[in-house]
Formats: C-alpha cells, structure tokens, sequence
C-alpha cells in the first residue's frame, strides 16, 4: 500500500486525542488515508482503501449475524417516487427537509415525477411489501439491503461522523403482530451488542428515545449511543418500533389464520456502519494514530523485514515464508518489503493501526525466533518460530479483549447525577453525560428539552432501558413530579 516512496513524508503521528480531539480526527483521517475530503461536494468524501477494507469487514460480521438470525439481503433502487416518499405524514415531515431530489434527466428533460435520492428505504420497500404480503404464512418477513444512503444534513459534515451519502444496513422487518415486533427490538438490541461491543469492542449505553426524537412516523426508537473522546455522545445502531402506521399508509395486510384481514406490524433496524467507523477509530485510536481491533482491520499483521547489505536477500526470503505460513492460517497479512527504514515502517504502522508487527533479523533467522510487538500496548515479545501461529492467534483475542476494557474504563464515572441545569451544564462542560429526573419523554416534555438544549447544549437522549430506574422529585425545568430518568449529552 501507500508505504512505497513516501520517506519524504512523516509517518510519525502525535497529536493528543483527548486534549484536542477535532484536530486529532481530521489529521488521522488524512495521513492514515481513510478518507479525502478534496472531492468539492459539500458532505460527499471519497473513502479510500484502508477504511473500506475495515468497513467491509465490519458489514461481514454485521452480515453474518443478521443472516444467522434468519434476514435475508436483498437490494433496492436508490430511488424513490416522490408519491411513495409522502405517504406517511410523519414520515414526510422527518425526512422531506433532508432529501435530494432528481427533477430531469439529459434526455428526455422533464421527469413526470421527482425521484428522491433514498435517505432511508422505508418508502421504497413497503409498497412492494404489500404486494408480497398476503397470508399469515408468509410472515414474518426479514429482509435487509446493504448500501448508502443520502441526507442533506444541516449540521456541519465530518468523514464518516456525518456525511450525506452514508453506508449502511437497513433491516425491513413484518410481522402478524405487535408482540412479534417487540421481540424483534429485543433481537437487534441483542444484534448491536454481539457486533458493535463484542466484536468491535466499543461499549454503548440503550435507551428508548424520548418521543420528539423517535423515528418519524414510529412509535418507538431504541438506541445504542457512545462516548467520543471529547465527551460527546454519537448514536449507533438504532432500531424501531412501526406499529402498524406504515402497514395502514401502505396497505400491507394479510389474512390470519381465521381468514380475517389484517394491517401487519413492522420493524427497521439501521446500522450505519461508516459512522460506526467513524466511532471505532475515534474510540480505540490514541496519540499515536488508529487502533484497529485485530479482528477488523485489513491486515492484522504486517512483517517486517530488517537487514543490512548481504543479508538483504535471504532475510526478505525468509519474512515470505513468513507471511504465506500466516496467510495460510487464515490471517490477513502485509509484507512491508520496501526500502523504507525498519523505524519508518514501524511508526507508518503503527499510525495506521496494525494489531501486530512482526520483525524479521538475521539474528532472529539463526535462532529460530521472531519479536512480536502488539499495537495496542505498544510491547515487544519474542517467540520460538514454531510457536508464531499459535501465539499470534491468541495475541489477536487478547488485543480485542484489552481494547474493549480500555474503552470500558472511560465510561467509569461517566455518568454524573444532576437535579439542576446549572448542575448539568457543568457536567456537560466537563466532558460527562448527566442523569437527571424529567417531567416527561412524552410530547408534553419536548419544551423542557428545549429550555435545557438552549442553556447547556445538552439534548436529551432518552431514558435506559439496560438499567431499572425510578425517578424522585421533580423536573429541573417545569417543577413537575418527574416520572422518568433521562439522561443529557452533547452528541454528534
Ligand atoms: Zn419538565
């Protein structure tokens, strides 16, 4: 990759993450090349190799869970007949403001209908739904696309925080009743923490999103968020709760099992795995570049041969029989033969991320030896030959393991209680999100949500629902009885 004939410039990468975090960010994105925002179209950005790479590992696993839990892929125009797009009244009202619109095309002129460029597929899929629909013994019906998506943001874009063109998997679900749809929010709740933490090592709080907040046109929105490193929070997956709304906007009915037609029940569940991306080197990344779970990245291990003179040959002989014994079992590794320096090479990797170096001598030839060196604590070991597979095998779960419980340690004491604005203002001001007792998450509580976003930034996110909570007192806005626990963050 892009190690070759780059001496000139400087692989070594030190900005403070904490400290300075949007500076952080910006740069990473640039020197590790995973995305180029020089392409001129406000919130559109290239995404270059090593972010792909690692993205598409992470739709792999994503994958693998939703096919192993019975959602079958499928794949639907990106666009959407503005006629299909206005049938949901609320849907309109939460999406219409963020759409592209394709009005003519170079040769006929004039479309008889606007296109929408799809900002999620909700409007696309169910008028085919109620044709696929019909009886009680097609359902439930569990059908997902993976693909981008295109919102014209208002807020200010960042690669892969927030762009308008966006990847992700969009989950349609149907089901004969609402019981059904409950277990299926339970299901991707489940589905967010086997991948997003247990896989990608990043650790989330649940909740269920106050009423103004919620998926337009939805009864219910649950969602995953987490902690960035300047204390603001990013949601990750979310999953929603339909009702039958869009099955009564769409017509999507089935007979049941007594003949009598019914309107079905619904779920979507959508991942964005760009902005994930975006969360994962955010989170795990340290000022000295990206730390990228071994299970993801796109070459977990990187050889590197050292030599000098005559040696030169039969050393970089010996690290390809290296990297094709590796490769055979099954790891995804580079061999960084250029005539780059070995401390080049080092700091180019390791800004880039690689879970593990190993580094080939002469010396290590004659014994029979390799050193390991793990990303993630920046430590140097040295293993028998016949040992390497083994080792680097185990040394890859322990990776995940310490990066997963190093992004676990920053939610300690992240949570601060807080029963006034001031109080959560300074909560806020000091990087933490504040739990507080709220008059309501129903509508009637959104101009209380409103007062505490114009005096502390802070949006309410919702109440937990990985964690039993009972309210006391009363609202620090209204004065009202309280009845829910809320918690309140700045978030991307
Ligand atoms: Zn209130």
């Amino acid at each position: 990759m892009s190690g070759r004939n780059e001496q000139s410039k400087s692989a070594i990468f030190d900005i403070d993450k904490e400290k300075n975090f949007p500076d952080w960010y910006g740069e990473i994105c640039r020197v590790a090349e995973l995305a180029d925002i020089r392409y001129g179209v406000k919130g559109f950005t290239p995404f270059l190799p090593w972010s792909l790479m690692t993205m598409n590992n992470m739709f792999d696993i994503l994958e693998e869970v939703l096919q192993r839990k019975d959602h079958l892929p499928m794949l639907f125009p990106t666009v959407i007949p503005e006629s299909n797009l206005t049938k949901e009244a609320h849907h309109v009202a939460g999406f219409v403001p963020q759409v592209f619109w394709i009005q003519d095309t170079g040769e006929d002129g004039k479309l008889e209908e606007r296109l929408a460029l799809r900002p999620t597929s909700e409007t696309a899929i169910y008028p085919m739904y109620a044709l696929w629909v019909r009886s009680w013994r097609d359902l439930p019906l569990k059908r997902y696309q993976r693909c981008s998506v295109f919102r014209s943001e208002v807020k200010s874009t960042r690669p892969f925080l927030r762009g308008r063109e966006f990847l992700w998997i969009e989950s349609h679900n149907v089901f004969t009743t609402h019981d059904e749809v409950m277990a299926q929010v339970q299901e991707d709740l489940e589905t967010t923490k086997e991948v997003v933490t247990d896989n990608f090592g990043i650790p989330a709080m649940v909740f269920r999103r106050t009423q103004w907040d919620k998926f337009p046109g939805g009864l219910n929105t649950y969602a995953a968020d987490t902690r960035m490193p300047d204390g603001k929070v990013i949601q990750l997956p979310s999953t929603h709760d339909l009702g039958d709304n869009f099955a009564r906007a769409f017509d999507i009915k089935f007979l049941n099992e007594n003949n009598e037609v019914m309107y079905a029940w619904q779920t979507c569940y959508g991942p964005a795995i760009s902005r994930i991306f975006g969360a994962l080197i955010s989170v795990h990344g340290d000022n000295k570049g990206l730390r990228l779970p071994f299970k993801i990245a796109p070459y977990q291990i990187v050889v590197i041969p050292i030599y000098k003179g005559k040696d030169a040959e039969m050393v970089k002989e010996y690290s390809r029989k290296i990297q094709k014994d590796l490769r055979k079992a099954g790891f995804r590794v580079y061999l960084d033969d250029t005539d780059n320096t070995p401390g080049w090479k080092y700091n180019f990797w390791e800004m880039k991320g690689v879970p593990i170096r190993v580094e080939i001598g002469p010396r290590d030839i004659k014994e029979n030896k390799a050193v390991l060196f793990r990303r993630d604590s920046m430590k140097r070991e040295t293993i028998g030959i016949k040992d390497l597979k083994k080792r680097v095998s185990a040394l890859g779960k322990e990776i995940d393991t310490n990066l997963r419980a190093e992004a676990e340690s920053k939610l300690v004491g992240f949570v601060v209680d807080a029963d006034a604005i001031g109080a959560i203002e300074d909560a806020l001001d000091k990087g933490k999100i504040a739990r507080t007792s709220f008059c309501t998450t129903e509508m009637e509580g959104q101009p209380c949500a409103d007062e505490i976003k114009e005096r502390t930034g802070g949006e309410v996110r919702g109440t937990r629902i990985d964690a039993d909570e009972q309210p006391a007192g009363v609202c620090p806005v209204c004065g009202k009885i309280a009845t829910a626990v809320v918690y309140i963050a700045r978030s991307y």
